[in-house]
């Protein structure tokens, strides 16, 4: 962050993107900028010496979808992902997508750029993890996909080579019977405290076929346990209070870092999930 007057490219195509970010592998890839012009670290906004906005790459803003996935161009702002509307993009992640806010942010702020800040989870990345999406990353002359889940590092930084950028994400279409989101507070601000909590859970005949439950605290931390998740495949709902006492034990102790609130909110969540698996499936929340 050391030049005053930053060169800003637009380039128009991906491929023009990935040649200069290869040449500058330093430059900073600015998408809507939300994020970057509101966390400058003081009054003055200092940009590295260069500059790539993607905002002009029409190739960043497609939107694909087949029976079994709908893929997300990088480039899609939070607003246009919602226009695709409830009945095409799985509902947890549209209730995320829409608490992402005020409107005038949603206008610019892209998913790319929500999943690519590093040191932080941000709305849609834990909704994203348990509908295992994965994202393509493409580079000059290198492509690769990972899951949503391994993008964040444990030490902040994120799997990102050197002229990397994120192109689109994969979000696999399965039918779920039943979907939550809640959210408290913002990533962004610690004294708010928090808590994103999502559930996704099958039921066929009446019988748990499959459920994943997991949350974030303070924008770091993510809490799942597969253990919890493994126990309850196969039981019959309306789960008893006993099985779901049994589930809660299953999922362990909470992180140390949880304030009480953080903790008492998300041990509610977790029960009134469990005990209200039957309402869920038939009116998705
Ligand atoms: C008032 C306000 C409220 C907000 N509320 C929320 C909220 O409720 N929830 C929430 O999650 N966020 C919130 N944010 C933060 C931010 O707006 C969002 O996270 C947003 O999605 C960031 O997207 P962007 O396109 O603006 O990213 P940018 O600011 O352009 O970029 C963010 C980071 O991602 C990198 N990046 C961007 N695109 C790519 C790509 N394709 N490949 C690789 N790296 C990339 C950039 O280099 C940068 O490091 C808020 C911001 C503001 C100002």
């Amino acid at each position: 962050m050391e030049d005053r007057n930053p060169t800003v490219y637009f380039p128009d195509t991906l491929s023009e993107l990935l040649q200069l970010y290869r040449r500058t592998p330093s430059a900073l890839l600015y998408a809507g900028g939300t994020y970057i012009l509101s966390h400058r670290p003081g009054r003055f906004l200092e940009l590295p010496s260069t500059v790539l906005s993607i905002q002009d790459v029409q190739d960043l803003r497609r939107v694909s979808r087949s029976e079994r996935t709908i893929e997300l161009g990088a480039g899609m702002t939070i607003a246009r992902t919602l226009q695709l509307g409830e009945q095409n993009i799985p509902r947890a992640l549209y209730v995320a997508l829409s608490s992402i806010g005020p409107p005038a942010v949603r206008g610019i702020a892209t998913i790319g750029g929500n999943l690519a800040i590093p040191a932080r989870l941000m709305t849609a990345v834990p909704v994203l993890i348990l509908l295992e999406a994965r994202i393509e990353l493409r580079r000059q002359g290198g492509v690769r996909w990972l899951p949503v889940s391994r993008f964040h590092l444990s030490d902040g930084r994120l799997d990102l080579k050197p002229g990397e950028v994120i192109t689109r994400v994969r979000v696999p279409l399965q039918p779920w019977s039943g979907q939550m989101f809640r959210r408290f507070g913002t990533e962004l601000s610690p004294e708010s405290e928090p808590l994103t909590v999502c559930g996704l859970v099958r039921v066929s005949n009446g019988i748990v076929e499959e459920i994943r439950l997991n949350g974030t605290a303070s924008g770091r931390t993510l809490l799942r346990s597969r253990t919890m998740e493994a126990e309850l495949v196969g039981r019959r709902i309306p789960l008893s209070r006993k099985e779901v006492e049994s589930a809660e034990e299953a999922f362990g102790e909470l992180p140390a870092q949880l304030t009480d609130i953080q903790r008492d909110r998300f041990r509610r969540l977790l029960t009134w999930f469990l005990l209200n698996i039957q309402q869920l499936t038939t009116r998705s929340a």
